[in-house]
Formats: C-alpha cells, structure tokens, sequence
C-alpha cells in the first residue's frame, strides 16, 4: 500500500454533503470510462476508493442514481455536485469518491489510468502512470500497461 493519508474528509460545493474515511484509499485512480465522464461533465474522473465500512457520512444525505445494475453514483442533491461512485466489488461494497470533492485532494495522487481505451481522444495526463484499456482485473479488456505518452 502507498503513503497516503489513513484520514480523508470531503463534501460538496454548497457543504450540505460531507464525508470522512476513516482508512487509507484502496486505490486512487483516473478513470476514463464515458459513464464517470458524464456523471462529472469532466473529461476525465479521478477517484479515491474505500470499503464502505470505513466510510461515514457525516452531515446532509447524498442522492443517488442507478447508473447500471449494482452502480449508484451520487451526488448532492442542492449544488449538484457528484460526490461518489458506489457498487459491490467482490462481495465488498465500495465508495470511490471523486478526489476533487476530497478536502485535501493534494494528498491523493493517482496511481494509475482506468479504462485509458475509452479516454477523449483530445485528453491524456502527462504522466508516466500505467495505462489499462479497460478494468484491471475485471478481464473486460486486456490490460495494457506502460505509458503511452
Ligand atoms: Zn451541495
Ligand atoms: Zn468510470
């Protein structure tokens, strides 16, 4: 595991939403997919992932969206701000919050491109991170390490 924080708060732009973890991410990644671009309007998301169970949240009630089956994305209901992509991952519930909502977002770098074959030809990071087509993991697509740029 890396050096991040083992602490995160978060919340929306308005404040009525906010959220603490109370571990390190699991990872934190870019993800390109078109499903995280449009809940965004971004065109590229980045995400720090937790276990559900280290998740709180503290103030407000975030909304939430079935994006695809066992997905929710959620978002506050009065800024619209999107806060979280939610959905079980072997057999644990995951909560992977969009690193710009973090109130620290400068500590949680990203590791690695997700679904880099789905990016906006126009956009890529200049980075050296690797690059997965697809999903690593999943076997949806093959995985394609290395930097591309
Ligand atoms: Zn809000
Ligand atoms: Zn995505």
């Amino acid at each position: 595991m890396s050096e991040y924080p083992n602490t995160a708060t978060g919340g929306c732009l308005c404040g009525a939403v906010r959220y603490q973890a109370t571990a390190e991410p699991d990872f934190v990644a870019y993800c390109h997919c078109n499903s995280c671009r449009k809940a965004t309007g971004a065109p590229v998301a980045v995400y720090a992932t937790y276990f559900e169970k280290d998740v709180h949240f503290t103030q407000g009630r975030r909304k939430t969206y079935a994006s695809s089956p066992g997905v929710s994305r959620t978002f506050c209901g009065d800024c619209g701000t999107p806060i979280s992509y939610e959905a079980e991952w072997n057999g644990d519930i995951v909560i992977g919050f969009f690193v710009s909502t973090l109130d620290n977002p400068e500590n949680f770098p990203p590791q690695k491109h997700v679904a880099h074959g789905d990016r906006i030809s126009w956009f890529d990071a200049a980075d050296k991170l690797p690059r997965f087509l697809g999903f690593p993991g999943t076997g949806q697509k093959p995985d394609s390490v290395g930097p591309e740029p």
